[in-house]
């Protein structure tokens, strides 16, 4: 196999994890002229740097549904060893052109050989080639607690896809995965093991296929939240299920995109808002009304608890306001104990959008009339 085709194919098949969502890859994802994938990614402290996303090897054992690389799907099958794969990356580092790695695989002969694989190649670029930089490593489901344990203690930050919220949904489009022992399983051990700080300190994330299984957004962020509150889960990320050809799904419809981004919304909410579960409004069918930011939706059917007065709110009130977030909540707060607000230019100047915030907020008692039209408040 030529070496470049190599690249473009578990490059290109590994795309379909995701390191950010797409309303955070700023510039956006990108593939060179040699067709590497290459993803911009944004740390915990807020840096963005580019990862070479990679599979360790496309063969798998295992026939999701959704998946291009199932088994019984009829294409070449490819893959690397430990050595090769991370002679390439140091290659590519050296050069500048990645700074990060995210490493993943399908379950090829056995997901233990496959993730002793997997971890031989960090380990070489740990220990031969003393790369001290970000990774993202990938760990199997059904992977034994040695080699998560191992996998944590060399990694920035791993990872176990969930790809459905429920036991049921998952057997419907992934009958080889068992939701509790191949999945949740490693998810507690890896909590385990990170509140001993044996590493991994970018913490540990999962990913949902949204749409592949017929679940309702409800089902998803009732699981989403119970990683949160009983996994430590560092964050989820939401996959919007796109058809392969050659698969039992290929003519299911895509699932659109704004269902995605209403999720990571929702998502934003409950991680960065101190929003409940219980919380987040659904439509009749469960999922998530598309027409408009779940917050601005929340605040709508909520007119008791507006208008707030901007001078006097306390954050978790501000948090609550369209329009203002986490860092324009703590500035507003600070910087009043010096001088009050007393134009929507000065919140303007503190990062608040002041087309959402009109009709949420008074100014030192005063109503301010103008931009987004709300029904509820006239
Ligand atoms: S185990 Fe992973 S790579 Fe293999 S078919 Fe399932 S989703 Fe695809």
């Amino acid at each position: 196999m030529n070496f470049y085709k190599k690249i473009q194919v578990l490059g290109g098949s590994a795309k379909y994890d995701l390191c950010g969502s797409y309303l955070c890859t700023s510039p956006p994802r990108k593939r060179d002229p040699l067709g590497r994938w290459i993803y911009p990614a944004v740390l915990p402290e807020g840096k963005t740097i580019l990862l070479l996303k990679i599979l360790l090897s496309n063969a798998c054992e295992n026939d999701c549904k959704y998946c291009l690389n199932r088994c019984s799907r009829d294409f070449h099958r490819m893959g690397y060893q430990p050595d090769g794969l991370a002679k390439l990356f140091i290659n590519l580092f050296s050069h500048c052109k990645v700074q990060g790695l995210f490493l993943s695989s399908a379950v090829c002969t056995s997901v233990a050989s496959t993730m002793e694989k997997m971890i031989k190649t960090v380990e070489i670029l740990r220990f031969k080639y003393r790369f001290k930089g970000y990774i993202h490593l990938k760990i199997l489901p059904g992977a034994g607690f040695d080699y998560i344990k191992r996998a944590v203690q060399l990694s920035d930050r791993v990872s176990v896809n969930l790809e459905a919220p429920s036991r049921d949904r998952l057997k419907s489009i992934a009958s080889d995965k068992n939701l509790d022992k191949d999945i949740l399983l490693p998810l507690k051990w890896i909590k385990v093991l990170r509140s001993e700080k044996t590493g991994a300190p970018a913490g540990h994330t999962t990913q949902f296929v949204v749409g592949a299984s017929g679940e309702s957004d409800k089902e998803i962020l009732k699981t989403t939240s119970m990683l949160y509150s009983e996994f430590d889960l560092t964050r989820a990320y939401f996959s919007s299920f796109q058809p392969v050809p050659g698969t039992p799904l290929e003519n299911h419809p895509p699932t659109p995109l704004l269902r995605e981004h209403r999720l990571y919304q929702s998502d934003f909410l409950l991680r960065k808002y101190n929003f409940k579960f219980e919380e987040i409004i659904f439509d009749s069918s469960k999922n998530l009304p598309l027409s408009r930011d779940p917050k601005q939706i929340w605040s709508l059917t909520h007119p008791e608890r507006f208008p707030v007065e901007v001078n006097t709110a306390t954050k978790q009130q501000l948090l609550r306001v369209p329009g203002i977030g986490p860092k324009s909540a703590e500035r507003i707060v600070r910087m009043r104990g010096r001088n009050n607000f007393y134009t929507l230019e000065e919140l303007r100047g503190v990062g608040v959008v002041v087309k959402w915030v009109r009709p949420f907020i008074l100014i030192n008692g005063k109503k301010q009339s103008g931009g987004f039209q709300c029904r509820l408040f006239p």
